[in-house]
């Protein structure tokens, strides 16, 4: 294999997938790198599903990333055949008012960026979500908001399609090989692996959780790791059906405290292959080498009784299955996409703090614009890394 490229990708999840493969269909000569062989479980892109929803409540900067990834999506299913976008429908619903979510007043965001998008949505009462959808047990104090356009991306297969896209493109992937560090060298970059060096006009870190053992501290500082688990629970024989054409992806912030949002899908894998929800919590930090992917009996018990059992009628405590995933997040819960603060052949874009994969065919283009034209078409100033290193 040849060590001399124009671009190295660091890192082949969500991210770095979309940008090897937007790379390579631009003609890059682009080599991606993966510790393991993605998509895989280690990281932050595994777990079946991922809701997306085109009216982003984490703000109105979004949009056109998500839009732009539709289309993208779109695209590569037709060039493999992969179906990695279903439309279910979204529901997102809350009983609280003005709480900041990701960084921002999630519901009335939503509703804003819904408006200012013109993107097709009803406003629902308690009543009317409880006559569409009696598989939530309401407390009456709810409002909803129902997107058509929103559904599920599958994150293993959207990785999958687009490194098999790369590769179809002509890019190199070395896989199994740890990136050790990544420097720069009369204005090359060199990347150090476990196996061998590399030289590159540019280099994309796209390594997700593990991106701050390739940041100095003062830069790795800014990006938080948590331990996040997915709990997938069987359903009752019963009237209520929770397949995707019976029930949506959701959103359902229930109360006032971080840990009163919990979000979830249809069952995809027929009626008993379990229905996926989860809480998201920024208490207890982790390292991505040694967080536990064991789920234990009393996180699922505590789960069922806090989030499913009151909030659900006919989903039984029975967990099919349950696995972790890392959120790598920033101090305002905002991307990072920018240029290395040091180093500008360096461009960063991972820490997409819980909520990236619905954007990331888009950011893979903008990456690739950055590569190739020095510029994004989309406007990237809102995940500048200054925002967060001057303030
Ligand atoms: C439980 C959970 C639920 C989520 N739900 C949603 C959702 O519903 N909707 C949504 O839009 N987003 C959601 N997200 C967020 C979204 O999944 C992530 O933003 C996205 O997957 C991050 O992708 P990534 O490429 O940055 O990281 P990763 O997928 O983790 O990829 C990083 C890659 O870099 C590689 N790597 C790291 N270091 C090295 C090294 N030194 N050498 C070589 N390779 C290296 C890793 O092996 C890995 O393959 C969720 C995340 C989690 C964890």
């Amino acid at each position: 294999m040849s060590s001399r490229f124009q671009t190295i990708v660091i890192g082949l999840g969500a991210m770095g997938s979309a940008a090897t493969y937007q790379l390579a269909k631009r003609g890059t000569h682009v080599l991606g790198i993966d510790q393991f062989s993605p998509p895989h479980m280690y990281g932050s892109s595994h777990g079946d599903t991922r809701i997306t929803r085109q009216a982003i409540g984490e703000g109105a900067e979004y949009v056109p990333l998500v839009l732009r990834s539709y289309d993208i999506w779109e695209e590569i299913e037709r060039e493999t055949g992969k179906k990695v976008l279903t439309i279910t429908g979204g529901l997102i619903m809350t009983s609280v008012d003005g709480v900041m979510r990701h960084g921002s007043n999630f519901f009335n965001q939503t509703v804003a960026c819904a408006e200012k998008y013109d993107i097709a949505h009803r406003l629902l009462d308690a009543g009317e979500i409880k006559e569409r959808f009696p598989q939530f047990r309401l407390t009456g104090n709810e409002r909803g908001y129902f997107e058509e356009t929103a559904g599920y991306l599958r994150p293993e297969l959207a990785v999958e399609a687009q490194l098999e896209l790369a590769q179809r493109y002509g890019a190199t992937l070395a896989l199994y090989e740890k990136v050790v560090s990544v420097s720069v060298k009369d204005e090359k970059v060199v990347v150090r692996t476990d196996k061998g060096e590399y030289e590159a006009e540019k280099a994309i870190l796209t390594a997700g959780p593990w991106i701050t053992k390739l940041l100095a501290e003062k830069y790795a500082q800014f990006f938080k790791i948590y331990r996040q688990v997915m709990y997938w629970f069987d359903v009752e024989d019963s009237i209520l059906k929770f397949e995707a054409l019976h029930f949506p992806v959701w959103i359902w912030e229930f109360g006032t405290s971080v840990e009163d949002l919990m979000y979830g899908f249809p069952a995809i894998d027929g009626a008993h292959g379990g229905v996926k929800s989860a809480f998201e919590q920024y208490r207890v930090e982790t390292d991505p080498d040694a967080v536990s992917k064991e789920v234990s009996k009393k996180e699922i018990e505590k789960f069922y009784g806090r989030y499913i059992q009151p909030h659900f009628a006919g989903i039984t405590e029975n967990c099919v299955k349950a696995d972790s995933c890392l959120y790598t997040v920033t101090p305002d819960h905002k991307f990072v996409i920018d240029r290395h603060p040091e180093f500008p052949q360096i461009i960063i874009a991972s820490p997409c703090s819980g909520h990236g994969f619905k954007h990331s065919a888009a950011i893979g283009e903008i990456l690739a614009q950055l590569v190739t034209d020095g510029r994004s078409e989309i406007d990237i100033s809102a995940f500048s890394f200054r925002r967060l290193i001057e303030k």
